[in-house]
């Protein structure tokens, strides 16, 4: 499992705050928006779960 984020992304920079070790706001040339990192995703599900449950655009899901 592995999250993703979605183009409704607004960079508000709120999963980053929450988990810098999996997020991170990176210019993606045509916009700004979160990436995922490569991390540990299992180790910090919790973290991620609550950067997926605080994003204000729902823009963060789990991937299989
Ligand atoms: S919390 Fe949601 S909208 Fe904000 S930067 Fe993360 S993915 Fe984007």
């Amino acid at each position: 499992m592995k999250p993703v984020i979605s183009e409704t992304c607004i960079a508000c920079g709120t999963c980053e705050a929450l988990c810098p070790e999996v997020f991170k706001i990176e210019d993606q040339g045509d916009k700004m928006m979160a990436v995922v990192q490569p991390a540990d995703y299992q180790k910090h599900k919790d973290k991620i779960d609550e950067a997926l449950a605080a994003c204000p655009v729902q823009a963060i899901s789990w991937e299989e």
